[in-house]
């Protein structure tokens, strides 16, 4: 007899075993009780993920667990919020017992790391797998890092390496090749990014802008720039690329797969310049390298210059589900 939906749930979903003090009631009744603090603002994102659109349909169940939450928790990162609780809404072609446990060992897993409860979802039967998972988390009033506050001016920088990601999926689609050493690098670049909490946290009052890259940092960028006003000069000769990318992709090739391959989850932020000293006194203890990849200006859109200050072309700015 196949499996019952309650027993899955019981089973899988209700045995992270981590216990929030402000979580009243967890899984298992029609709602969840929670307590958040009173002194902060309640912040909430979610985002899905779609078999075959957003992961392989037979990618390591445990790397697609870590990527639901992982993508939700960079969503926090770059407002700057601190992860608390998180729900799961999850469509299913069948009850894989074996599928269902190692997608909750990946997720967990993270979820532990950061502290955060999974506290509720719902579970449904349908034609392709498809996870909703919405993070909630804390910020104090008027310190979140939001799209809309970038001067003219201020400096623009970029934690980790963009590109990483593209270049696993380029490798997968057979559109490049990636030697032996870097391959495993940028899958798990791809399959189990790291979002970067403990620097959105330490940018409260040090960022004036902030978003993560999820749809390409040109992309993503001009976000910041569409809420914020104005445009930006970016020195793509300056971008920090890894070593896998550089290995793989001749330069030009690496740095408009940085600029415009999603999948990043790296923030990307503006500093007022009287606050980068602090920022980079800040950085020199993350545990990701911190880029300052160019400058807010007054003038509308994105130019993008070599070294020399000749321009450097992009045919497209970065993933879009429609375009
Ligand atoms: P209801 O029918 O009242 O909405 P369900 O039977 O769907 O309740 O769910 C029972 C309990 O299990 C609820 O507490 C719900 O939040 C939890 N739950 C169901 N599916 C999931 C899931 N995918 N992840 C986490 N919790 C879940
Ligand atoms: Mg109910």
């Amino acid at each position: 007899m196949p499996i019952s939906e309650f027993s899955l749930i019981d089973r899988y979903l209700a045995a992270q075993g981590l216990q929030r003090a402000d979580v009243a009631l967890g899984i298992g009744d029609d709602c969840a009780l929670l307590l958040p603090p009173a002194d902060q603002q309640l912040v909430v994102t979610l985002d899905t993920l779609v078999a075959d659109v957003h992961f392989f349909a037979d990618a390591d169940p445990e790397s697609i667990g870590h990527k639901a939450l992982a993508v939700n928790l960079s969503d926090l990162a770059a407002m700057g919020a601190t992860p608390a609780w998180a729900t799961l809404a999850l469509t299913l072609p069948k009850a894989d017992e074996e599928w269902l446990a190692r997608f909750c060992r990946g997720l967990f897993a993270l979820a532990d790391r950061y502290d955060v409860q999974l506290v509720g979802g719902d579970t449904t039967h349908g034609p392709t797998t498809v996870i909703t998972l919405q993070a909630h988390g804390f910020v104090p009033p008027g310190q979140a890092l939001r799209r809309d506050g970038a001067r003219p001016g201020d400096e623009i920088y970029v934690t980790g390496t963009p590109g990483d990601a593209g270049l696993a999926l380029a490798a997968a689609y057979g559109k490049t090749t990636v030697g032996a050493a870097y391959h495993a690098y940028a899958r798990a670049r791809l399959e189990r990014p790291e979002p970067r909490i403990a620097q959105g946290v330490a940018l409260r009052g040090i960022a004036s802008a902030a978003i993560d890259i999820s749809d390409g940092l040109a992309q993503d960028l001009c976000h910041i720039l569409e809420r914020s006003g104005g445009g930006a000069l970016l020195e793509v000769e300056g971008l920090p690329l890894s070593s896998a990318l550089t290995a793989s992709l001749d330069r030009d090739a690496a740095i408009i797969t940085a600029l415009t391959s999603g999948d990043d989850y790296e923030l990307c932020f503006t500093v007022p310049p009287e606050r980068t000293a602090q920022l980079e006194a800040l950085a020199a203890d993350w545990d990701c390298c911190c880029t300052r990849i160019g400058i807010v200006a007054a003038e509308p859109g994105l130019r993008l210059i070599r070294a020399d200050g000749s321009a450097f072309h992009l045919e497209r700015l970065g993933y879009d589900h429609f375009g």
